[in-house]
Order: C-alpha cells, then sequence, then structure tokens
C-alpha cells in the first residue's frame, strides 16, 4: 500500500479521497490554489501546498505544479478525483514518467476513451451495441453525407466534449450549415479540439450507466447500474441504483457487457460505461468515462463496496478480493446534487458565505460536501456544493427519506436547489420510474 498519496483536486471529491485515505492509514497531501486557502480538504490534509492562482489552469490544471508537490513530499500516488486532470492523457503518462502511481488507467486507455469518436468504433468493435451515428465529420458536405444516412433529429457531438458540453441538437438539413459551424468553433474554444461526430439522437430514453472495477490481474468486476436520466441540459441532477424500470435479464446482459467491455479495453482501476437504454429494453453504449464518477455514492451504498478505497488499492497492485457473484445489490440509493445556483432564476450561479448550514442527518443519510458554516464559495469552480445520498429497503422509503433531508437541509447565504430537488421527487414521471432524460425539461 503506498505509504503517501497527493490529491489533485478540491471540493467534496478532495474530502472523500482523504477520508478513504485515513481510514486506511495513508498520508495526504493537499494542493490548493490562492482562491481555495480556506477550503475544507486543506485543513483535513496532513500537508497542502498552494500550487497557483485562482484559475483552474494555473493551479488545479497546472500539471508541473501539481507534479513538482508530488515530487517534494514524496507521494507516492496521485489522485486525480473527476474533472480537472482525471481524464488527461497527458498527464497519467509524465505521473508514470515521474514515477508516481496515476490513480486510474493507464494513459492509452483514457486517450483511447477519452475520444468519444475512436470509443465508439472499439465498442463496437467489442460487439457492444453503439448508437447509430458516424465516424469524425471533416466538413459541412461530409457532415450532409452523413446525416443524410443517419436521419433527423441527429446530434453533432464534440470528440473532446465533456460535462455534458459540446453536444447540439438539430432537427432538419436546414439547421445543419450553421449547426455544424457553431458547433467546431465552440469545440475548439472549450476543449482545444474542434473535432465532431454525429448520432442519432435517441428519445425517448434513459440514461443508464454501469460501474466498473479492474485490477492488475485481469479481473474485472461490475458493481451494477445508475439511473442518471434526471438531467437539465445534457447534466445529471439526480441519480439512483437500481434502475427499477429494468429487469434482471436485461441488467444481466448489461452487466456482461460492461464487463466484456471492461477486458476488451484492458481496463484497470475504476471507470464508468455510459448506455442509452430504450423502452424496449435495447441499450447502447455512449461513452466511457475513465474516472470516479460524481455519483458514485449510489453504487457504494448499494453493495456496501467502497470504490474510492478500491481504486487506490488496485492502483498500489492489490488483487480484487471478490468475484462477480460475490456482489449483492442491497436496497436502494438516490443522489441528490445540490448546487449553488437559482432555480428559479434560470439556474444562475450563486457565490458568497455560507452564513448557516445545517447538514440533515439520520439513518442512512450521507452528505458529502466540503462547506461549513463560515465558508466563503468562490467564483472559481463547479456550483456543485454537496451531494446529499441516501439509502432504503425499497425505492419508496429512499424517496421519503430524501424528501426528508432535503427538507432539514438549511444553507444560508447563497441560493441552492434543494427544494427544486424535492419538487422533483414528486413529479409523476419520478414517481413511477419511467423518466427519460427528456422529461425535466418539460417539467420545467
Ligand atoms: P458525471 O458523469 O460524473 O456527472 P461529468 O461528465 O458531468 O461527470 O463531469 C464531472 C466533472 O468534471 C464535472 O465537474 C464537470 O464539470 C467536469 N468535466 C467533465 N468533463 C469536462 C471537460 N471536458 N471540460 C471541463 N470540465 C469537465
Ligand atoms: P458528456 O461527455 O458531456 O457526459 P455524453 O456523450 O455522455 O457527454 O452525453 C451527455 C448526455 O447527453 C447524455 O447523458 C444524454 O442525456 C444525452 N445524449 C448524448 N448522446 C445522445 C444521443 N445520441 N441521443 C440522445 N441523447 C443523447
Ligand atoms: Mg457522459
Amino acid at each position: 500500500m503506498f505509504l503517501k498519496i497527493l490529491i489533485a483536486n478540491r471540493g467534496e471529491i478532495a474530502v472523500r479521497i482523504i477520508r478513504a485515505c485515513r481510514e486506511m492509514g495513508v498520508s495526504t497531501v493537499a494542493v490548493f490554489s490562492e482562491a481555495d486557502r480556506e477550503s475544507l480538504h486543506v485543513n483535513l490534509a496532513d500537508e497542502s501546498y498552494c500550487i497557483g492562482g485562482p484559475l483552474s489552469k494555473d493551479s488545479y490544471l497546472n500539471m508541473s505544479a501539481i507534479l513538482s508537490a508530488a515530487v517534494a513530499t514524496k507521494s507516492e500516488a496521485i489522485h486525480p478525483g473527476y474533472g480537472f486532470l482525471a481524464e488527461n492523457a497527458a498527464f497519467a503518462k509524465l505521473c508514470a514518467e515521474n514515477g508516481l502511481a496515476f490513480i486510474g488507467p493507464d494513459a492509452e486507455t483514457i486517450s483511447l476513451m477519452g475520444d468519444k469518436d475512436m470509443a465508439r468504433r472499439t465498442m463496437g468493435d467489442a460487439d457492444v451495441p453503439i448508437i447509430p451515428g458516424c465516424d469524425l465529420v471533416k466538413d459541412v458536405s461530409h457532415a450532409k453525407n452523413e446525416a443524410e444516412k443517419i436521419g433527423f433529429p441527429l446530434l453533432i457531438k464534440a470528440r473532446s466534449g465533456g460535462g455534458g458540453r459540446g453536444i447540439r441538437l438539430i432537427h432538419s438539413m436546414a439547421e445543419l450549415d450553421q449547426a455544424y459551424q457553431t458547433a467546431t468553433s465552440e469545440a475548439a474554444a472549450a476543449f482545444g479540439d474542434g473535432a465532431v461526430y454525429m448520432e442519432k439522437y435517441l428519445h425517448p430514453v434513459k440514461h443508464i450507466e454501469m460501474q466498473l472495477l479492474a485490477d492488475h490481474f485481469g479481473n474485472v468486476v461490475c458493481l451494477g447500474e445508475r439511473d442518471c436520466s434526471t438531467q437539465r441540459k445534457n447534466q445529471k441532477l439526480i441519480e439512483e441504483s437500481p434502475a427499477e424500470i429494468m429487469s434482471a435479464d436485461t441488467r444481466q446482459r448489461m452487466i456482461d457487457a460492461t464487463v466484456n467491455a471492461g477486458i476488451a479495453a484492458k481496463y484497470r482501476g475504476a471507470g464508468t460505461i455510459e448506455y442509452l437504454y430504450d423502452q424496449a429494453g435495447n441499450f447502447y453504449f455512449m461513452e466511457m468515462n475513465t474516472r470516479l464518477q460524481v455519483e458514485h455514492p449510489v453504487t457504494e451504498m448499494v453493495t456496501l463496496i467502497d470504490l474510492v478505497k478500491w481504486q487506490i488499492r488496485v492502483a498500489s497492485g492489490m488483487k480484487l478480493d471478490f468475484t462477480q457473484k460475490d456482489i449483492e445489490f442491497k436496497g436502494h440509493a438516490i443522489e441528490c446534487r445540490i448546487n449553488a445556483e437559482n432555480p428559479y432564476q434560470n439556474f444562475q450561479p450563486s457565490w458568497g458565505k455560507i452564513e448557516m448550514l445545517h447538514i440533515p442527518n439520520g439513518p442512512w443519510i450521507r452528505f458529502d460536501t466540503a462547506i461549513y458554516q463560515g465558508y466563503t464559495i468562490p467564483p472559481f469552480y463547479d456550483p456543485m456544493i454537496g451531494k446529499l445520498i441516501v439509502h432504503a429497503k425499497t425505492r419508496d422509503e429512499a424517496i421519503r427519506k430524501m424528501k426528508a433531508a432535503l427538507c432539514e437541509l438549511i444553507i444560508e447565504g447563497v441560493m441552492h436547489n434543494a427544494s427544486f430537488q424535492a419538487d422533483i421527487l414528486s413529479a409523476e414521471e419520478f414517481v413511477n420510474s419511467t423518466y427519460t432524460t427528456d422529461y425535466l425539461e418539460a417539467y420545467l
């Protein structure tokens, strides 16, 4: 096991990782930007170092500053969390070159899956069903040819897109020209890569994703599914496990496909395969996230498997001590993302000082956060300030527990979305589990 790990992230996920390390007896090094001096992860870690200015590019994306801190502190490994450098193949490679273990898959796997177009083809070759679509499009006339074959509506998607951005829906050939131009220039500006591909827009569908875990000895297990169909602007708001409408037979087929995909990709560590799932029970590969997922806690609750600890264990060379048939799914878990934003004013982000904080508590209630009373949320980063997770024997009970917990959560000083989340939990589609990725926009 590693003696010391540097956490190249901030916020709730940095705190989550520090806690796992402490339980495992591993020392921790936090890095932080000038805007994060008062952050919880800085206080909780054994050592902390400022690595640059408030803008992510100067600190949390600053590879040389992070690597220098790791080497100077004699850290043995770097945990990248999610976002920032978590899916950056160049960073994973630099870690290896500097004798540091990157807690995630190797650089080749990251670049293969990070290229969403290449990932599609790789999965297709591994017999995983993929969404009808095309490879990279070269120019507008190529796009028109392909669009003819795919049919409308379709999506133009950025090869290097992520975080729900870089996706454009078009309904007819008349929209294609303009949409292609804006999609490529926006992708170039946002991801430093203007390349795009196209996919048939499937609807109505659920976003169902499967959690993978693999060690360095070829053992690959799938820890079941999460229904992440509650989305706004392609960004997840609520996640749950299991997906109640899914038959045991379909679940098994998805588990088998996911394990096969993991083997085909020679995957190591924790990863997630995202699928679209239609009403006939067909599923199609959408993308693979080669990192810990924001919503990993719902899987931890229903499997009792600590994903962060297992990421660290397998990265240090330990073998998985359980197999697919040892995995049991117990009860139902739901996560609501708590964002500092105003849901009643077009979800405008909200920053400032937390004047008063009361965190809900009680049996099977978990709040993953880095905020505390008196903390000032800086304007530079993600608006997600916490994740409220509940676990119960049945879905109905989990919904009731979540509503009660949301009601108990008090955050004064900034706007947040807790009461909006409680409203969604009462929406008919949510209650009967039939909700699809487009229901929230319709609900709004
Ligand atoms: P999840 O599927 O776990 O919700 P997301 O894809 O929404 O994960 O991204 C997780 C985090 O990483 C979010 O904070 C998101 O803003 C950020 N992120 C993901 N991909 C990118 C990207 N290409 N550029 C910038 N931020 C990203
Ligand atoms: P990101 O890397 O930003 O997470 P994804 O490819 O996972 O991008 O897509 C984000 C969301 O957009 C999905 O969760 C889904 O709701 C929607 N989406 C993506 N591709 C399609 C598609 N072909 N048809 C319908 N919806 C899609
Ligand atoms: Mg995705």
